[in-house]
């Protein structure tokens, strides 16, 4: 066993990482560190995987996947692969998406979108919907909440949709980080500015996860902040709503 494995969690009859019923394959490491990240224990980058190790993972994970075709079938499901970010092992990804689209399974990626264009590109020609994330637009806060830059994450989402990549958006709802007046009427304009993309769900900032900080001996940022009430993220869904967009609450 692996000091740090490439997959930290595979989760199956899933029903928030895309349609239907579906098993969500977690990938280790992530270029981001989110202050609000239900997953921290993700965000280390995990070690390298000789070919062989990876082609043991590979039909391993396919085992498991295939375990309920049944399900995804009847309710129009697949696999989605969330992490981390699974963009950071490309290889990896690229193999299980292959043998995917070969049992002609459906899959989503669920990303944040921080990646490598080309790759983000090649990955796009065989994923069948992309699970987008889009945090904040402004540069100082995005870097300040999330560790990174903010432009390859827009310029990524730009290029999908001029190549009419099929995506749905996700909206970290995360008060006082996300959630300002501001960064919501950014969002807004990026979108219809910048963009086809008029599906967005908006994924409401829980409590869970809380007390792996502790674990793991990281700073918990979010300790003090509530989760949105009922009434702030239905206000939020209607504002989206009034500017043409198509709201899901969750998954
Ligand atoms: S992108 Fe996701 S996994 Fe990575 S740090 Fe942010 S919330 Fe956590």
């Amino acid at each position: 066993m692996m000091d740090n494995p490439a997959i930290f969690k595979i989760q199956r009859y899933s029903i928030h990482d895309g349609p239907g019923i579906r098993t969500t394959v977690f990938f280790q490491g992530c270029p981001l560190s989110c202050r609000w990240c239900h997953n921290p224990e993700s965000q280390r980058m995990p070690g390298k995987i000789s070919s062989e190790e990876m082609d043991k993972l590979v039909a391993k994970l396919m085992e498991e996947i295939e375990k309920d075709m049944i399900f995804y079938d009847d309710s129009g499901g697949g696999v989605t692969f969330s992490g981390g970010e699974p963009l950071s092992q490309p290889k990896l990804l690229f193999r299980l998406l292959d043998q995917c689209q070969e049992k002609e399974i459906h899959t989503c990626l669920d990303t944040s979108g921080y990646a490598d264009p080309e790759i983000l590109f090649s990955i796009s020609q065989i994923t069948d919907l992309i699970l987008y994330d889009i945090k904040l637009i402004d540069e100082a806060a995005y870097k300040t909440l999330t560790g990174k830059s903010v432009s390859p994450v827009l310029n990524n989402l730009k290029l999908l949709s001029n190549r009419k990549t099929n995506v749905s958006i996700r909206f970290p709802l995360i008060p006082e980080m996300t959630d300002t007046e501001e960064n919501i009427a950014d969002v807004i304009s990026f979108l219809k500015e910048n963009t086809d993309y008029r599906d967005i769900h908006i994924l409401p900032f829980h409590k869970a996860g809380e007390g792996k900080y502790e674990l793991l001996k990281m700073k918990n940022h979010m300790k003090d902040i509530a989760a949105p009430s009922p009434k702030r993220v239905a206000k939020v869904k209607e504002q989206f709503e009034f500017n043409g967009f198509n709201v899901t609450i969750g998954g």
